[in-house]
């Protein structure tokens, strides 16, 4: 099989997009070289990596409440599981030993953290899927940050896709991520993750931990409230269903401009951001005039910069914006015609 096959195969199986990485490139540029991510640390003899990607459906974004975003996380992590699955599953019949990785895990030894073995952002910008954003999710031309990825695996050498140089993320100019996170975890190319877990996994780890430790020190009255809180209940919808545990927080992916999905169905429902505050555009400024001036930015230094896009923002997202009307053009003039 020939990377076109793969990649057919992968489109037939339901992948939206799909690209493949090198894994002699993926060991010689881990994402933070103190804790690398790299294939060789799961598979000595791993030479290409398949990153499969599948789109969150736009519908939940224009929900009211986060809920259906949580919920249609979960299902699109699964669906994105099984066509993964099934991928590697036709690879290694086919003779070529091949697995999925998990696409949301953590190594507890790398960083005590959310860590994985594998950063699948960084898989899908080697696989030339995209770039990072200002909030670094990786931002595919199609549908901006709102999907996920998975990476397969396999001992097959396959053609690797050349990575973007073009940045996909329109930059400090734009800024909507920023404006849009609740607790400001937005950095320069760069993420407090801390902060964003406060939203991002309310009833996450470290929310159960902090529980936990209250409760062994908690009087005998305190511990029956605790029994029956909201915590409690949260940590068990988690474990049930994800919701609430994991990718709690959708507001960066929802207000990013990149992508048709955003043209059609969020440009109007998201265009104001209400979580904007004159701090967050103070901040937003000093980005652009940090940039603009040279400044060290750790986000954007010589190791970084590579995912993020050498050559800069080129204006995809406005290209992007007048194909899109353009063919709602055309496609409005048809359908009057044939009427
Ligand atoms: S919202 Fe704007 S600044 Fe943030 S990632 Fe998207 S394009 Fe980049
Ligand atoms: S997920 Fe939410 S909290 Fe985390 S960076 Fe995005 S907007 Fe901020």
């Amino acid at each position: 099989m020939n990377a076109e096959e793969v990649k057919q195969l992968g489109t037939e199986l339901g992948a939206d997009i799909i690209g493949i990485a090198s894994a002699q490139t993926l060991n010689a540029f881990p994402p933070d070289p103190r804790w690398p991510q790299t294939p060789e640390k799961i598979l000595k003899t791993c030479k290409s990596v398949i990153v499969v990607v599948h789109h969150i459906p736009v519908a939940a974004f224009r929900a009211k409440s986060n809920i259906p975003v949580q919920y249609i996380d979960m299902l699109v992590l699964r669906r994105m599981d099984r066509i993964a699955y099934k991928l590697a599953d036709k690879l290694e019949r086919a003779g070529h030993p091949s697995f999925v990785t998990a696409a949301q895990e953590t190594d507890w030894n790398m960083k005590s953290a959310s860590y994985g073995h594998l950063s699948t952002r960084h898989l899908g910008i080697e696989a030339g899927l995209g770039t990072f954003g200002l909030e670094v999710n990786i931002l595919t031309p199609e549908y901006g940050p709102r999907v996920y990825l998975t990476g397969i695996l396999t001992e097959l050498e396959l053609e690797p896709d050349a990575p973007m140089t073009e940045q996909v993320c329109i930059g400090e100019s734009c800024s909507r991520c920023l404006y849009a996170c609740p607790t400001d975890a937005v950095q320069h190319y760069g993420i407090d993750k801390r902060n964003c877990a406060t939203e991002a996994q309310e009833f996450g780890f470290m929310t159960a931990t902090n529980f936990f430790m209250k409760y062994v020190f908690a009087d005998r009255e305190k511990k029956k409230n605790m029994i029956k809180s909201r915590e409690l209940f949260g940590f068990w919808q988690g474990l049930l269903r994800v919701v609430g545990s994991f990718g709690d927080c959708p507001r960066c992916l929802a207000v990013c401009p990149v992508g048709n999905d955003y043209h059609a169905f969020l440009a109007d429902p998201q265009k104001v951001i209400p979580e904007k505050t004159l701090e967050k555009v103070a901040k937003a400024k000093r980005f652009k005039d940090a940039r603009k001036n040279g400044e060290d930015i750790s986000g954007l230094d010589d190791w970084n910069i590579r995912w993020v896009g050498p050559g800069g923002y080129q204006g995809i997202v406005a290209r992007q914006m007048q194909e899109f009307k353009k063919s709602q053009k055309e496609k409005k003039k048809e359908k009057e015609e044939a009427e």
